[in-house]
């Protein structure tokens, strides 16, 4: 197994290194790559516009509307799209589909890296969805666990819910015109924020998750102080990655341990 690590665009917020230097060591002697983007910096003008336009076509435009086949862009919205494409914009406002996010990103890996038993995993900053059919509404998420695999960090801000106090004390604050970063402030710790120094530590656990969905099929675990634990809540999503006292319940040391061995 190799795995290839692409950053397309996560602003500064992770350290990449220091994931692929994890990712490695828990792995033993996997290979692991690091490329600095998703997209190569030399495609041509004509290249850009194009998956600028797909990227462009995969945003939600209504979170209560399922999207059953990509929409056509305003130009607006791919030049948008080019923009960060290009590095221009680092901005993270949309809303896409993640399905169908994940199928351009696919296009954008180099055929020479599709090989079988590559494991890709891309980094981003944009949020996406997936559709819930029980609530009839796009649902934000911190991954995808697909070929490839994207870990959004802006869902891993967004995504888990926040202690309920800080929604009810949020609406006080907002009624009564109160600065809200001094609310954040009482909650430092309970939640991952924008610019938080926990967010590599936090999304080596999801990288984790992709490797674990790559061998077993199945992402997740029960057990809360795991880290493959699928947490719906910030606290929850703290305590699995960061404050139970164990990376890995038994089960998954297991299969991490049997993966390297395989590799080694
Ligand atoms: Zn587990």
């Amino acid at each position: 197994m190799k795995i290839i690590l692409y950053d397309e665009g996560t602003s500064g917020e992770l350290d990449l290194t220091e994931i692929a230097r994890y990712t490695g060591k828990k792995l033993g002697k996997v290979e692991v790559e690091l490329r600095e983007s998703l997209f190569a910096a030399d495609l041509s003008p004509e290249i850009i516009a194009e998956y600028a336009r797909k990227i462009a076509g995969a945003k939600v435009q209504d979170v209560s509307q399922r999207m059953e086949a990509a929409q056509e862009p305003l130009y607006g919205e791919v030049e948008f799209e080019k923009r960060r494409l290009t590095g221009k914009s680092r901005a993270f406002g949309v809303l896409y589909d993640g399905g169908w996010l994940r199928s351009v990103f696919s296009e954008a890996i180099p055929a020479e890296k599709r090989q079988l038993d590559c494991l890709h995993i891309i980094f981003t900053n944009r949020m996406f969805g997936s559709w819930d059919d029980h609530n009839k509404r796009y649902h934000l998420r911190t991954s995808l666990y697909s070929v490839p695999s994207i870990i959004s960090t802006t869902g891993i801000i967004e995504a888990p819910a926040r202690p309920r106090e800080y929604y009810v004390l949020k609406q006080q604050y907002q009624s009564l015109g109160k600065d809200p970063t001094a609310l954040k402030e009482s909650f430092q710790g309970r939640f991952i924020d924008y610019e938080d120094e926990r967010l590599t530590e936090v999304t080596k656990g999801y990288v984790v998750q992709a490797v674990v969905y790559h061998l077993t099929g199945d992402p997740f675990c029960e057990d809360r102080g795991c880290r493959l634990y699928n947490a719906h809540w910030q606290e929850d999503l703290i305590y699995a990655q960061l404050e139970s006292g164990y990376e890995f319940c038994t089960r998954h040391e297991e299969i991490l341990g049997k993966a390297g061995e395989n590799n080694g």
